[in-house]
């Protein structure tokens, strides 16, 4: 078995919706980023990429590239499950906490499961995905931004 951690932040800025988990929401502010700024998606890779000490998505989708300008971060993930794949390692399960006081997650919680679990070729009861407020406090307190940990468990395929 392999651990991985991974957390992401983005900054709020103009915009009428996030990408979440792979789920579009409605919102009266974007994340600022050079993909979608899919925080919960950059959390989940890098927990995946870190399980195998390969590094972080900036190193494999570098922002530098623009072939990754206004990527869809599920296409990142679904690279990072292939590298696991290539290497002989699957993921036994991963859990996802978003912190930010808005918006509200709960009412998407489901569709972000489903989503992540159908790019990771896993049960929905793999992907555990949580929400909370920082309770006023910080930058996620006050509304600049999101932020998001995740942590995952690979298991050797076969
Ligand atoms: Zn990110």
């Amino acid at each position: 078995m392999r651990i991985g951690q991974g957390f992401d932040v983005h900054a709020f800025g103009d915009g009428d919706h996030v990408m979440l988990g792979g789920v579009r929401i409605a919102h009266d502010r974007g994340l600022l980023a050079h993909s979608d700024g899919d925080v919960v998606l950059h959390a989940l890779c890098d927990a995946m990429l870190g399980a195998l000490a390969l590094g972080d998505i900036g190193l494999h989708f570098p922002p530098s590239d623009d072939r990754w300008k206004d990527s869809d971060s599920r296409e990142f993930l679904r690279q990072c499950k292939a590298m696991l794949a290539e290497r002989g390692w699957r993921l036994g399960n991963a859990d996802v906490t978003i912190v930010c006081e808005a918006p509200r997650i709960a009412p998407h919680a489901e569709a972000m499961r489903a989503t992540i679990a159908s790019d990771l070729g896993v049960g929905v009861d793999a992907i555990g995905l949580k929400a909370t407020t920082s309770e006023g406090l910080g930058f996620t307190g006050r509304g600049e931004g999101i932020a998001a940990l995740a942590t995952c468990l690979l298991l050797r395929d076969g």
